[in-house]
């Protein structure tokens, strides 16, 4: 038996139509705040996701599925969304007619990553981003579509964090300050926080070692060293969360494990998952569009995992019901029935018959498996008559109707 790959998943009938229902419901909220879908390849070169998530990332460090293809190119199956959307934004000159770009894509994403519950190696992420808009109403408004999108899904356990990284005119100072900080209690740190303080001291705040987050409890936070300009930014955004009702709270340790990040950055955390704890995590990228060779132009945008949303949602029920189930006895009601089935499903009803005319016994119990709304009865005396007795299921009620699928239909929706 040929098996799949350790942390490739499949997603299997039962458990799929949660995803169908995760992904229409992002469909239908995204469009209500004017987003666009945009679908991007899988496969990029290996140096946008280098030049853009930064070399001293985890995700560029160890967890990117790179390889040389038949060509001698430098590939990598894409870890995340952003950078392959603005790689796109920017080669085809979308900013050329409106800057003002709402977009939103979904599907597999790779990364090398010990699998385990809500973690895997391809996984799925839906994101949006939003450019040209440095105002932080944008900002609110990203976070408030958020929220509502997981408000729509019935879910209010994954709460709203936000922190501020600053921006390249106050972070250095932070940045300096912090490994200060941290070369007084280098011995205290893991092994990647002690190789990579001064490449990239933020990743120490992030560190799930129960060491590090004791060393650095007491670290400066960026928050007390914003700039004017990314104070009154943070100070806005606060306020325009509140004028729209959207509930968040600060956590001034969050630092993003993307280089790309500036001011605004924000999680949705859940405590259902144990170290999984983000089901969606973004923030602004102020500096990524003019890094990756285009114009001066901000951006902000978020990603959430599917497969961690999926858990929340746990084992609610997504599978449809078929709306009519028909059984028939003998070979004669059988090929009637097989007619009025495709009619019917031409005229829009769901229908399920059992393909084998088996006895009326088995085929009420594969009825009872689909648990079909209404149920039709075919025998001699119904093909005789042209006529026969629908039932609703769910209220018993029972009434006679021709063997014509507008008949039925009629009867049904
Ligand atoms: P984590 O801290 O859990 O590793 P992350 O910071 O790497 O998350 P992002 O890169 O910001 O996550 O990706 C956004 C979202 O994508 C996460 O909040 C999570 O829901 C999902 N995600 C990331 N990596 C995985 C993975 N390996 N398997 C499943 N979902 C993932
Ligand atoms: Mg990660």
């Amino acid at each position: 038996m040929i098996t799949g790959i350790k942390g490739f998943n499949d997603i299997l009938p039962g458990e799929v139509e949660r995803w169908q229902h995760i992904e229409d419901t992002a469909r239908r909220v995204f469009s209500l705040y004017g987003f666009s879908e945009i679908r991007i390849p899988i496969l990029e070169k290996t140096e946008l996701f280098r030049r853009s998530i930064g070399d001293t990332t985890d995700i560029v460090e160890k967890e990117m599925y790179s390889f040389v293809d038949k060509g001698e190119n430098a590939v990598t199956m894409r870890p995340e969304g952003t950078a392959s959307v603005m790689r796109s934004y920017i080669e085809h000159k979308l900013y050329a007619q409106d800057p003002v770009a709402k977009l939103y894509y979904m599907g597999p994403m790779f990364r090398y990553e010990r699998p385990q519950k809500g973690r895997y190696r391809q996984f799925h992420q839906i994101g949006a981003e939003v450019t040209g808009v440095t105002d932080p109403k944008v900002d609110a408004q990203v976070l408030t579509m958020l929220c509502h999108y997981f408000a729509e899904l019935g879910l209010t356990e994954p709460t709203l964090q936000i922190n501020s990284l600053g921006c390249p005119e106050c972070r250095p100072a932070y940045r300096q300050a912090l490994i200060d900080f941290l070369r007084e209690r280098l011995d205290s740190l893991c092994e990647d926080c002690k190789r990579r303080y001064q490449t990239n001291p933020l990743r120490a705040l992030d560190c799930k070692s129960a060491h590090c987050k004791e060393a650095t409890a007491s670290a400066p936070a960026m928050l007390d060293s914003l700039c004017a300009g990314c104070d009154d930014h943070f100070t806005a955004t606060r306020r325009h969360l509140e004028r729209a009702g959207t509930a968040y709270s600060i956590n001034n340790r969050m630092v993003r494990g993307l280089d790309y990040y500036t001011r605004t950055t924000f999680e949705l955390v859940t405590g259902l998952l144990g170290a999984q704890s983000a089901v969606a995590a973004g923030g602004r990228y102020d500096g990524l569009i003019s890094d990756l060779g285009g114009p001066a132009i901000p951006g902000i945008g978020f990603a959430m995992g599917v497969e961690r949303i999926a858990l929340l949602l746990g084992d609610q029920h997504f599978v449809g019901r078929p709306d009519l189930f028909i059984a028939a006895l003998g070979e004669e009601a059988q090929d009637e029935a097989f007619r009025l089935m495709c009619g019917l499903q031409r005229n829009g009803v769901a229908v399920e018959m059992d393909y084998e005319g088996k006895s009326l016994k088995s085929q009420m119990r594969r009825s009872d498996k689909f648990n079909a709304r209404f149920t039709l009865i075919i025998g001699g005396d119904e093909l005789a008559k042209g006529a026969a007795v629908l039932k609703a299921m769910d209220t018993g009620v029972q009434v006679e109707v021709p063997l014509t699928p507008e008949e039925v239909a009629a009867r049904i929706t």
